[in-house]
C-alpha cells in the first residue's frame, strides 16, 4: 500500500473545513420543508459530468456552471493524475466543487485473473489519490460489466470475494478521506449489480466506511420498481446519484413528462440527502439552454418532494 498517512490527515482537516462550508456556498441549497422524518438536512445539489457541460474550456464549463448555480462538477478517472494540477487550480476560489470521479480506472474486480485485478487495484488508487487532492466525496466503481470476460459468476462465493476486495479497496479510500461508489447499472450493461438496495447490502456487509453506494435514474427506471423506495434502501451508504433523461438518456426533462423525478427526489428528502446529484447524459439540442431549462425544472420537481 502507498500511503501517505500525514496527507490523509490533512485532507481530512480540509475535508471537515469543506463540510462546514456546505450549504453556505450552494444557492440551489434548499432546506426540506415537508416529508423529512430524518435529519432535515437534504438539499438539492446539482452536479454535471464534465462532459455534459457547454464550454471548450475548464473556466468556460465552470463559469456556466456558476451562472446556473450548479455546485458540483463530476470529471473522469480517466488520466485524473496527470490533470490533477489544472483541476485543483480550476476549482479553487470556486463556487462549483469537484462532487465524485467517475472511473477511468484499468481491470475489474470480478475478473478470475490476478493480473486483471491488480491492475484494477493500481488504477483505482491512483483514482483515489487525486480524488482525495480534490476533496471528491468518491471514486464511481462498477465490480464487471457484462462484456468483461471471463469474470467470475453471480454466485454466493463471488460476492463474499467481491466484499473482501472492497473492503481492502474501500480501507486505502477512508484513509485518504474519501470513498469507493458501487453503481448499479441496468441488466444490459451489468447484470451482477442492478438494484441499489443490492448495493447497499453489498456496502453493509463490506463495514467499512470506504465503501459506500448510489443510484443512477436512468438505470434504476430498468430496474427498480420505485424510486424513493431504491434510495431509503440504501439510507447513510448512498453517496451519489446520476441523473438522465428516462427514455433516451438525454438531458433531464428532453424526454417529456416520463421525465419526473419527484417520487426518487421524495425518497431522498426522507433520507435528508445533501450529497450531489449528477448528471450524466448525451443533449440532442442546444446544451446551454436545454441545461438551463433542465436545471429549473429539477428545482420545480424538488420543491414538490
Ligand atoms: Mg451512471
Amino acid at each position: 500500500m502507498n500511503i501517505n498517512r500525514r496527507k490523509f490527515l490533512q485532507n481530512s482537516a480540509a475535508g471537515l473545513a469543506m463540510t462546514a462550508l456546505a450549504g453556505t456556498v450552494t444557492t440551489a441549497c434548499t432546506k426540506s420543508e415537508k416529508k423529512s422524518n430524518a435529519k432535515n438536512t437534504a438539499c438539492l445539489k446539482i452536479s454535471l459530468q464534465e462532459s455534459v457541460t457547454p464550454g471548450n474550456t475548464l473556466r468556460q464549463k465552470l463559469d456556466f456552471m456558476e451562472s446556473l448555480g450548479i455546485a458540483g462538477i463530476e470529471p473522469s478517472g480517466h488520466r485524473l493524475r496527470e490533470r490533477l494540477p489544472e483541476l485543483k487550480a480550476a476549482v479553487k476560489d470556486r463556487t462549483v466543487k469537484v462532487s465524485a470521479i467517475c472511473a477511468g480506472f484499468s481491470g475489474f474486480i470480478l475478473s478470475p485473473y490476478p493480473e486483471e485485478r491488480q491492475l484494477f487495484f493500481e488504477s483505482t488508487q491512483e483514482i483515489i489519490q487525486a480524488a482525495s487532492e480534490l476533496e471528491a466525496l468518491g471514486v464511481v466503481i462498477v465490480p464487471a460489466f457484462n462484456g468483461q470476460q471471463p469474470q467470475y459468476p453471480h454466485t454466493p462465493e463471488t460476492r463474499k470475494f467481491l466484499i473482501e476486495q472492497l473492503q481492502e479497496i474501500g480501507q486505502i479510500a477512508a484513509l485518504y478521506g474519501t470513498s469507493v461508489i458501487l453503481e448499479p447499472l441496468n441488466r444490459g450493461e451489468a447484470f451482477f449489480l442492478r438494484q441499489v438496495a443490492d448495493a447497499a447490502s453489498i456496502c453493509r456487509d463490506a463495514n467499512n466506511n470506504g465503501v459506500r453506494c448510489m443510484g443512477d435514474f436512468w438505470h434504476m427506471t430498468f430496474e427498480e420498481t420505485s424510486d424513493m423506495g431504491a434510495f431509503l434502501s440504501a439510507g447513510d451508504y448512498l453517496q451519489h446519484v446520476h441523473i438522465a433523461s428516462r427514455k433516451n438518456r438525454l438531458i433531464p426533462g428532453e424526454d417529456g413528462e416520463v421525465d419526473d423525478y419527484v417520487n426518487g427526489f421524495t425518497g431522498l428528502k426522507m433520507l435528508g440527502y445533501d450529497k450531489y446529484i449528477s448528471y450524466e447524459c448525451g443533449c440532442s439540442g442546444d446544451r446551454p439552454t436545454l441545461i438551463a431549462q433542465s436545471v429549473k425544472m429539477l428545482e420545480e420537481q424538488w420543491a414538490k418532494a
